[in-house]
């Protein structure tokens, strides 16, 4: 499984459709400075479903999509799409490869797309979750993230071994287990109410 391919369209200073196609192997990003090396890899963790648009130095939503500058109007939406290379079938999808999509509009709307068909957020989370690759995954490596791998707290440096060891799929499904189960209690309890009206 590997990263094949990025196309931006209006993300930060890509205004127009931009593919970066990466072979396997190594791939460095260079450039002089100002000229979007990070903001390609804000896209990638962008359309991994990441939410906190501090962490992807902007203050605002529609930071993230391309402002505008003398000679080009700004844009109205901006769209990210990430194709994994999927032939070992590390994600468990059928298919050899695997194209994440997300599109936003300046009113704050999103949406997701996986293999061109609509989806969840949430449904992407799931397919990365023990990949590594998701928006928490230690597939992307910021500053934060060492100090996050090397620090004396037990707790963030054990989220980096859950996900490396397929630890991470239960923990989500056994919250969100716990999550059905108050909510099956809170209308049990409601249902008894309401009885205890009715008698
Ligand atoms: P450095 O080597 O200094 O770290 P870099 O190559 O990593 O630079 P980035 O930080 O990726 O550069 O890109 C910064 C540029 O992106 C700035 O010129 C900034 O104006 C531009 N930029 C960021 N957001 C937007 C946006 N929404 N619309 C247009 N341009 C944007």
């Amino acid at each position: 499984m590997y990263l094949k391919r990025l196309e931006l369209k209006g993300f930060k200073s890509f205004p127009t459709k931009t593919d970066i196609i990466f072979k396997e192997g190594i791939t460095a990003i260079v450039g002089p400075n100002g000229s979007g090396k990070s903001n390609i890899s804000d896209a990638v963790r962008w359309v991994l479903g990441e939410q906190s648009i501090k962490s992807l130095r902007g203050d605002k939503l529609e930071d993230v999509i391309f402002a505008g500058t003398d000679s080009k109007k700004p844009m109205n939406y901006c769209e990210v799409a990430l194709t994994i290379d999927n032939s070992d079938e590390k994600l468990e999808l059928d298919f050899s490869e695997v194209t994440i999509k997300r599109r936003a509009y300046r009113n704050g709307e999103s949406e997701f797309f996986l293999n061109n068909k609509s989806c969840r957020l949430k449904d992407i989370k799931e397919i990365l979750l023990d990949t590594g690759i998701g928006k928490d995954g230690y597939s992307i490596i910021e500053q934060g993230k060492v100090d996050e791998i090397l620090s004396p707290n037990p707790v963030n440096r054990r989220k980096v071994f859950d996900e490396a060891c397929g630890i991470s799929k239960y923990r989500y499904k056994k919250q969100e287990a716990e999550r059905n189960l108050k909510n099956t209690k809170e209308n049990l309890e409601r249902i008894d109410d309401i009885y205890l009206e009715i008698e």
